[in-house]
């Protein structure tokens, strides 16, 4: 952390926007280099993990761990090297030029050399009702980490994209059976997983159907969900719009949302850094994490469409902070050896 030229401010070495798993690793990481990372810890602190029970695919876990007790440990780890975390959510980026400056929803504004975007993508949810409650108690939005709870359960997953039959395929395994609903007749997937999911004999299809609400409680898990259908599809609006609309009650163990992700992006449009058309942001080609912008890094969901795994997202943190802390030296060296330059030519005057 430095005084800035005039003296008066604080500009940060390192700002971290994110406290998920890739914003813990990279402040891990940049503790550790003495960077004094400051991590803002967003709308929802800690991230995806939280939402999620146990987590059995992080290496060095046989046993598994609790999702939010892998954040407090992470949150702790990065601590005992000197990182700082604070409540923030940018709400607007400058970055222009440097310090970089981040105007936060408190009004405050921070300013900082090196900027490493964890902002991570939030899974989108469907509006039903009892949805706030039940998350992470048999609702879930990722198969992957919850799917083995399912074992012997007749379970709903809700969408018709690749993410929904990937959710499908995955709790085939272990669920009794799998009904993926949607609001649509025709699936929005890629041609060979909608055949996979299609032609698997444990996975059925409601068409044209949409989850109103979910039964349950956090004691019982989700017990079962109310459906709403119509022949002509998204019967919701028709309901909104009062027209005749099916409803069923199914007796149901678990509900997976396969509705698609939102990277947390909003606050970095407008500026330099490229975003691709779903608002993920862009690293530049090959194994970095560097983007547009000089001095910006991207780790986790939020530059990632395709693993969004919370190992992976660690790794791509790790190597945010490592590539931010190679830039910061060379900076450095070229503002030691301009200052000798500059000395060298006074000197000679
Ligand atoms: P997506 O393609 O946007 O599909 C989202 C699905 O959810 C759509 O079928 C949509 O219905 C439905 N949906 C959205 N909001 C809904 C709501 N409120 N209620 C009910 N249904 C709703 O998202 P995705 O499946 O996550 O895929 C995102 C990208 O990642 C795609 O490019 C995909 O190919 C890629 N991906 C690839 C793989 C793979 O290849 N293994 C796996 C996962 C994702 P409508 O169809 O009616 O809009």
């Amino acid at each position: 952390m430095n005084e800035d030229t005039a003296g008066f401010e604080t500009v940060h070495d390192v700002v971290i926007v994110g406290s998920g798993v890739a914003g813990l690793s990279a402040a891990v990481y940049a503790a550790r280099a003495d960077l004094e990372p400051l991590v803002l810890e967003g709308p929802e602190p800690g991230g995806q993990l939280t939402l999620t029970t146990d987590v059995e695919n992080y290496l060095g876990f046989p046993e598994g761990v609790g999702g939010m007790e892998l954040i407090q440990r992470g949150t702790e780890q990065a601590e005992r090297f000197g990182a700082e975390f604070v409540h923030g959510i940018v709400e607007r980026a400058a970055l222009e030029e440097r310090p970089f400056e981040l105007e936060l929803s408190s009004g405050d504004v921070l300013r900082t050399q090196a900027l490493i975007v964890a902002t991570g993508a939030s899974a989108r949810w469907v509006g039903a009702t009892n949805e706030d409650e039940l998350m992470g108690y048999g609702l879930s939005t990722c198969a992957t980490c919850d799917g083995a709870f399912h074992r012997g359960d007749d379970v709903l997953v809700i969408g018709g994209g690749d993410s929904a039959m990937e959710e499908a395929l995955f709790l085939a395994k272990f669920a009794d059976s799998v009904t993926v609903v949607h609001r649509r007749d025709e699936l929005r997937a890629s041609e060979v997983m909608a055949r996979r999911a299609r032609e698997h004999d444990d996975i059925e299809f409601r068409w044209n159907t949409e989850l109103l609400e979910i039964h349950g409680s956090q004691e019982a898990g989700v017990t079962g969900a109310t459906l709403v259908s119509h022949p002509d599809g998204r019967p919701t609006e028709k309901l909104d719009a009062d027209l005749d609309v099916d409803s069923a009650t199914v007796d149901v163990g678990g509900i997976f949302y396969g509705v698609g992700h939102v990277p947390n992006t909003a606050f970095l449009e407008g500026t330099a850094i490229d975003l691709d058309d779903e608002g993920h942001l862009l690293t530049l080609e090959g194994m970095t994490t560097e983007t547009a912008v000089e001095g910006v890094f991207g780790a986790g969901d939020v530059m990632d469409p395709d693993y969004r795994q919370a190992v992976t997202a660690a790794g791509t943190g790790s190597m945010a902070a490592l590539d931010a802390e190679s830039w910061l030296d060379e900076r450095t060296i070229q503002h030691e050896v301009s200052v000798s330059v500059a000395a060298d030519v006074g000197a000679s005057d």
